[in-house]
């Protein structure tokens, strides 16, 4: 059994986080693998380390003296050092480092540091082998990570250590120059160990107990989702849902290797495992058919009349899609009815054009009449299990109803994994709040 971890910022804010990450690779031995961010925030007021190594080359690049942030940014790492009794002389790793960087040192070198303190502690703290990031994962020039190196050098690095510690969010260019990912880039460090080495199981530690069946700013404590599949995922991230984005964990998804997202604070708490299917039923979930509930403010709806449509239907559907197209307008649904049909956009992406767009829309002389409604809302209700079963469209509507909240539009994909309603802004929360009562027993 061979566990990889990846724990964020959060996870590695201060000496007492350390300590908690230790206890939780200790409590099981075939957590092998660890890889580690920045220190994150301590508290609301606090700054993220890499937020302060990006402001460090700012300044050096505008010229302005940058002791203060690097000041900042030393006590920190010093704080855990001491904190955690190291011997790790990082006070001196760090002022070396920064002796020789100027105007053109490049940007993905000094972001990249946080990561590379980080991991420089805490592999002397659980005496794993400390491996450079640069030393395995290998960029392209052109961004893309080189898969077959990559994985060659990290089984040679595991082979050779066994236990290991490594630096998130950054690798080497051809060159030996840092290349870092987009911000939040560790997760997908760990993603892509996990996938080279062939765990069982990638575990992503992070400050949550796992995904929430819905946003906790609008239901209180909701409850956590236990398991779900990436297509799911996908459906409450694409609604709003703020999830471990799922091309993140891509090297993971493609060969199968189950992520458990798990919290440091509550390290007894299962959290959520994500898995393209699972075999088999949990009781709570046949009980709950539904996985997650998300949703959106926010959109239009314009709507399109002609009295006899018939055959000319697909035509004039074809017409408005292309005014929608020049504008630049994102379609999110198209309701339609006999002699009528309507689209549902972001508002946001109309700008100042509404009045020129239903000017145009009205212009149409195969068009009756055209209406535009606005603060529409749209709620994605979401689970695999919802799928050929009966009743679950029922249970959304009469809980709707029962609560008055009236339904603008209604759809449900091919799959039957996703059902989802338009409610006006205004009900958005009660809507939401509503149908999680209804469903998460
Ligand atoms: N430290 C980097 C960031 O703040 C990468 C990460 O934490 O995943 O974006």
């Amino acid at each position: 059994m061979l566990k990889v971890l990846k724990f964020g910022g959060s996870s590695l804010a201060d000496s007492s986080q350390f300590a908690k990450v230790k206890e939780i690779v200790e409590s099981d031995s075939s957590r092998e693998v660890v890889i580690v961010s920045a220190p994150g925030k301590r508290n609301s007021d606090d700054n993220k380390i890499t937020d302060l190594l990006y402001l460090v080359h700012a300044h050096i690049r505008y010229g302005v003296a940058h002791d203060g942030v690097l000041s900042m940014i030393k006590k920190r790492y010093s704080e855990i050092r001491k904190g955690c009794g190291l011997e790790t002389a990082i006070e001196s790793i760090i002022d070396e480092t920064f002796a020789g960087v100027d105007k053109k040192t490049p940007v993905d070198f000094i972001a990249s540091r946080g990561e590379y303190f980080s991991a420089r502690l805490m592999a002397e703290y659980l005496g794993y082998e400390f491996v450079d990031a640069v030393d395995w994962l290998c960029f392209e020039y052109n961004g893309k990570v080189n898969a077959e190196k990559s994985e060659e050098k990290l089984r040679e690095l595991k082979n050779k250590y066994g236990r290991i510690v490594t630096p998130g969010f950054y690798g080497a260019l051809p060159n030996g120059d840092i290349r870092v990912f987009p911000r939040g880039g560790s997760d997908i460090t760990g993603a892509l160990a996990a996938a080279y080495l062939g765990a069982d199981v990638y575990e992503n530690w992070t400050d949550v107990s796992g995904i929430l069946m819905v946003d906790p700013r609008i239901v209180e404590n909701p409850k956590t989702i236990a398991r779900v599949t990436y297509d799911e995922l996908r459906e409450l991230s694409y609604m709003g849902a703020s999830v471990l984005h799922e091309d993140t964990v891509f090297p993971v998804r493609i060969r199968d290797i189950p992520v458990n997202i798990r919290n440091t604070n509550a390290p007894d708490d299962p959290g959520t495992i994500i898995r393209e299917h699972f075999d088999d039923e949990l009781e709570e979930e046949t009980e709950r058919f539904i996985t997650g509930i998300a949703g959106k403010r926010n959109f239009s709806i314009i709507s399109i009349y002609k009295s006899r449509i018939g055959e000319e239907k697909l035509g004039l559907l074809r017409q408005v899609l292309e005014v929608f197209a020049r504008y630049e307008i994102p379609v999110e649904q198209i309701p339609s009815g006999v002699d009528s049909f309507s689209i549902v956009f972001p508002s946001g992406s109309i700008g100042g054009r509404k009045h020129e767009l239903m000017q145009e829309l009205s212009e149409f002389e195969s068009i009756d009449n055209c209406t535009l409604t606005e603060g529409v809302s749209l709620i994605a209700i979401v689970g695999r299990q919802m799928a050929y079963r009966i009743g679950i469209s029922g249970k959304i509507f009469r809980t709707l109803g029962e609560n008055k909240i009236n339904i603008r539009t209604i759809e449900q994909c091919a799959d039957e994994i996703n059902i989802m309603v338009g409610v006006y802004d205004e009900d958005f929360d009660r809507a939401i709040r509503v149908l999680y009562e209804s469903f998460a027993k």
